[in-house]
């Protein structure tokens, strides 16, 4: 299987009804980006910041940090990498950035929260990615937003970063693409605002899951309790897929599920047409799309969420379509 995967390597992404599909990896670390071609992604749909923060011993310097990012754009070739700005806190620990104890960890003080209040810190990273992209693209986005004026702090602070390199007479990247990670269900009731401020939207699926069924995602008593392929979460992400496709804004998901076939397939029923992965399921995720008719499991999965009295689980209606079609 292996090598048959190795053979779509470079296949076009096309369902078997035409839709073209985007399909990323994620990353963190340099040792991840060989995979980048050898999997044939086009590109890294979530670059996590924060692995090089925990892997070091001491907070790494602004110097680091571009040196850093200059090496996964020269790495990656051209290939877009999304880097996510820091999103430290929860259950991502940087030893050295140790706050208060805290009751509820993923509920506290932790990613663009801690962010917009050591905007030292922010401006440093943001300082470093615009360095380290001069010429070249740039995009990146922010972590565990909750409200959409956050971003609008958030994007000040870029701009004075970038009027700063400016005035240095430094070159700034050729084009820069802001986004937001959807992660918290209050976003849900903003999208319309969240979709006009941002150039893109990536769901985080892990967080999102565990904020909307009130389940801890590092509690194996709990974090499978719930299915992610249930009708409250399926009709969460549908709604967020369509609120995209009202503003023109892509959407894009890089949590856990866009590498599990089933659950991708489902996204694509749902209208996704870009997903980020890990970098192993690439090959697996394409074979599965290549055999896909998006369209006809759009028809399905939409009847099935819109159905208020039928109980059968998506699940076995998404295994149902797979194994008939
Ligand atoms: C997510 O929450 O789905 C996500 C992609 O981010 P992380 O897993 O790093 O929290
Ligand atoms: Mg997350």
């Amino acid at each position: 299987r292996q090598a048959q995967f190795r053979a779509l390597r470079d296949v076009e992404p096309l369902t078997k009804d035409g839709k073209r599909i985007t399909l990323q990896m994620n990353a963190g670390l340099l040792v991840d980006l060989p995979h980048l071609n050898e999997a044939g992604a086009e590109g890294i749909g979530l670059f996590r910041t924060e692995l090089q923060f925990m892997i070091a011993s001491t907070m790494p310097k602004a110097e680091e940090q571009e040196a850093f990012y200059r090496s996964v754009l020269k790495q990656t070739g051209g290939k877009p990498v999304t880097f996510r700005t820091l999103d430290i806190g929860g259950d991502k620990v940087v030893p050295y950035f140790r706050a208060a104890e805290e009751e509820n960890p993923a509920l506290g003080w932790r990613a663009i929260r801690l962010s917009l209040d050591r905007p030292g810190l922010l401006r440093t990273q943001l300082r470093a990615m615009l360095r380290a992209a001069a010429g070249l693209e740039l995009k990146l986005m922010l972590p565990m937003v909750t409200e959409v004026s956050e971003l609008k702090e958030a994007r000040e602070l870029l701009q004075k970063e970038i009027e700063r390199q400016s005035k240095l007479g430094e070159q700034l990247p050729r084009k820069l693409q802001f986004g937001a990670m959807l992660e918290v269900p209050a976003l849900l009731w903003q999208l319309d605002e969240l979709m006009s401020e941002v150039d893109f939207v990536s769901v985080g699926s892990n967080d999102l899951f565990q904020f909307a069924m009130a389940v801890d995602r590092g509690n194996a008593r709990v974090s499978d309790r719930f299915d992610v392929l249930g009708r409250p979460f399926l009709r969460i992400l549908r709604d967020i897929v369509r609120g995209g496709e009202r503003h023109q804004t892509p959407v894009t998901l890089c949590g856990e599920m866009a590498s599990k076939p089933l659950s991708a397939m489902a996204l694509l029923g749902l209208g996704y047409r870009s997903v980020s992965m890990s970098p192993t399921a690439v090959g697996p995720i394409k074979a599965m799309l290549l055999a896909l008719d998006a369209t006809k499991l759009g028809e399905v999965l939409n009847a099935a969420l819109d159905d208020t009295r039928d109980q059968t689980p998506v699940r076995q209606i998404l295994i149902d379509f797979a194994a008939a079609n």
